[in-house]
């Protein structure tokens, strides 16, 4: 794996966005198995012991997957390639702002500041772009985080909902307010900081399970974003073979650990095409 010489992010919208992950991420995995676990099953029994190895496992590749999407350097800079060997018909291009061609499927991102290997899209979350090379890592971290959030919903509404009275129209206040409400100092109790985070991890499934849906249909049809928007599906090798372009040749493993190798097929910088 080729490591990115600048990882931190460089646009303030990505540094909030990294800031916010880097903050929510450890308080609610706080919450989840020191708050509301203890509250449900008695410490030290069978089912507070399944519960515990269970959500440090998902928090263990939601870190694992994050750190490697973003160490990992996914742009052309180190493409060497010779003029003559790079044809426009195969989709090369000449980058007026890097001053150098970029092989096919990739494109420039400004912030990142380089050309990304099969672009996709950048990414306010991890600050950097999503491409060839860190793609495995980004959509595990967003399975993880869709695997977390959802289970972490079904255990504090059970913890949520006894300790708290439904009260119309407070508690539907503080429920769509949650941030200000305790903020703000209308309600600083506990419960109510236990509210805000129960809300952000419903906002969190919803979030990473809309873009899981999208993220695996691009997968499954062998497209980017980009190519998803122009109807190009040259790239496409059917389902299985796209599956291995994007998890490697031991996709079936890849979700267990994220430091697990999985050689890609491809290089990233020349293609095979439906056609080739
Ligand atoms: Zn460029
Ligand atoms: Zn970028």
């Amino acid at each position: 794996m080729q490591l990115r010489s600048r990882v931190l992010p460089r646009a303030l919208p990505d540094a909030l966005s990294v800031g916010f992950l880097l903050v929510v991420v450890p308080l609610i995995y706080w919450f989840e198995l020191w708050v509301v676990l203890p509250a449900l099953y008695q410490p030290g029994s069978l089912l507070y012991v399944f519960h515990f190895t269970l959500g440090s496992f998902l928090m263990f590749n939601i870190v694992g997957n994050f750190t490697y999407a973003v160490l990992c350097d996914t742009s052309a800079r180190r493409v060497f390639v010779h003029a003559s060997r790079a044809s426009p018909d195969d989709g090369w291009r000449f980058c007026a702002e890097c001053e150098c061609l970029a092989p096919p499927r990739s494109w420039h991102c400004n912030t990142c500041g380089a050309c990304i290997l099969k672009r996709d899209h950048h990414c306010l979350f991890t600050g950097c772009c999503v491409g060839h090379s860190n793609q495995r890592y980004f959509l595990m971290f967003l399975v993880y985080m869709f695997l977390a959030t959802l289970y972490a919903f079904v255990y504090n509404s059970q913890f949520i909902w006894s300790r708290i009275e439904f009260e119309f129209p407070m508690t539907l206040v503080k429920l769509v307010f949650p941030v200000a409400i305790f903020v703000f100092g209308f309600d600083g109790s506990i419960n109510q900081l236990y509210l805000m985070l129960y809300i952000v991890t419903v906002v969190g499934m919803l979030f990473t399970g809309v873009l899981c849906l999208y993220q695996f249909d691009l997968v499954f049809k062998g497209c980017t974003a980009h190519e998803k928007n122009k109807k190009n599906y040259v790239y496409s090798l059917g389902w299985r073979q796209n599956i291995r372009e994007v998890f490697g040749n031991r996709w079936y493993l890849v979700w267990l650990l994220p430091y697990l190798q999985s050689k890609l097929p491809q290089d990233g910088v020349t293609w095979r095409t439906k056609c080739k």
